[in-house]
């Protein structure tokens, strides 16, 4: 064997594990694996989970709250103004720059998978989406990414966006984006939405979009895109963020739309870091967090994800890339904190994102992709409570990155 990790915790197995790995798979999980490797590590009784995933993140205008104008109003419109400011200006070395900061971080706290959305629309033009496939390529072999071509500006708000869509594809992006409630009227939400299944049937691609993302009860695009995945048998191929409306939702409506949900397979990110920061300004008195209807979603049985989405941007001023910092927020928001809703949590940041990325190789059973991370605690709800610096990464049975908490205490009691 090439590398084995001794003296890991794993999920779902009392006693401690060795992973054996040979090239980039697992090739053994067993107690006490006999023979020696050609590199020897020890996760000293750590929980070791399959990389970190985050599939919803901002990496073209990530950082820009260290250059721009303060967002007075923290409001959606404002957030798009300030970002546009600088999107004209914006360079691929520029993009690469600001977003390689993000990844770093990332690859440190144990992130093996990304979904990197990229606005595409005339102001910006082809460069974000440049930009991100640049990163992409600069980062092949120590962390997976995928490029999301994303209208940011709408399509019938922003002409000429559809075209820009269509060579974002032809350019290499891996997924579809789109952001349907942002349009002015329901007739341009679908749309937009039906805009997106065509080129993502004509290219191949799976979907992600921005849905609902509003505390407008009427809000119903969310709806519009679950039935279109059904009817165009996309089942497992659609992601949905934010999806705040479904919360402001009367219960039964709400209840006809998470079985639609449901049906179609979709996944929903909850992203609840950014909306706790960002949402509910307009409220007195009671403010909405801004998240989504997260347990009724988990027990109607939906694919529930949270993902980092912001780092430092004009709609977040926070962020450091790390999912078990992310989940940390999400079981606050959610109420999520008994021991086996904290697993529930967990997996919001490994598998549930994984399976809407349709990662092969995702796990640590054999044969599974050597893509590791040791985290540092014993537990879930350890890793959760303290989210501790990581002390091996491991991506392709490669390390990618070290941690330690290193304190020095002076003065402590006998
Ligand atoms: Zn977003």
């Amino acid at each position: 064997m090439d590398t084995v990790v001794r003296n890991c915790r794993i999920r779902g197995r009392e006693d401690a594990v060795d992973i054996a790995i040979e090239g980039d798979r697992i090739a053994a999980v067993e107690p006490s694996i006999e023979g020696s490797a050609g590199q020897e590590l020890d996760a000293d009784g750590s929980l070791v989970l399959p990389g970190l995933v985050d599939a919803h993140i901002h990496l073209d205008k990530c950082m820009l709250n260290d250059v721009m104008r303060t967002n007075v109003s923290q409001t959606f419109r404002e957030s798009i103004e300030i970002t546009n400011e600088h999107k004209r200006a914006y360079t691929v070395e520029d993009i690469v720059s600001r977003a390689s900061a993000v990844v770093e971080l990332a690859i440190a706290n144990g992130t093996s998978a990304m979904r990197v959305f990229a606005d595409v629309g005339t102001i910006g033009g082809l460069t974000p989406i440049e930009g991100i496939l640049e990163l992409k390529r600069r980062y092949e072999g120590q962390i997976y990414l995928e490029a999301v071509a994303f209208p940011q500006e709408g399509l019938a708000r922003d002409p000429g966006a559809d075209r820009l869509m269509e060579q974002a594809m032809e350019l290499g992006a891996d997924v579809v984006g789109g952001i349907p409630w942002y349009e002015i009227t329901d007739a341009y939400m679908r749309d937009h939405v039906d805009f997106c299944f065509e080129l993502a049937k004509k290219t191949g691609k799976d979907i992600h979009m921005l849905s609902d993302d509003t505390d407008d009860e009427y809000s119903r695009s969310l709806e519009y895109l679950a039935v279109r995945t059904i009817e165009e048998s996309y089942h497992g191929r659609v992601t949905a963020s934010h999806c705040r409306a479904l919360a402001a939702y009367d219960h039964a409506h709400a209840q006809k739309v998470m079985g639609l949900v449901r049906e179609a397979e979709m996944t929903i990110s909850a992203n609840a870091m950014v909306t706790l920061a960002f949402h509910g300004g307009n409220d007195r008195g009671l403010i909405r967090r801004g998240l989504t209807r997260v347990r009724e979603l988990l027990d109607e049985g939906v694919n529930v994800i949270t993902s980092q989405d912001d780092v430092n941007d004009p709609y977040y001023a926070f962020g450091k890339a790390d999912q078990l910092q992310v989940a940390q927020y999400l079981a606050h928001a959610a109420r999520l904190v008994l021991p086996h809703e904290l697993d529930i949590v967990m997996d919001m940041v490994t598998t549930g994102p994984a399976k809407a990325l349709r990662l092969e190789g995702y796990g640590l059973e054999p044969g599974d992709r050597a893509d590791l991370v040791v985290v540092g605690a014993p537990s879930v709800g350890a890793a959760l409570r303290l989210t501790p610096p990581r002390p091996l990464v491991l991506h392709g049975g490669k390390v990618v990155a070290e941690s330690r908490l290193d304190v020095t205490r002076h003065g402590a009691p006998a």
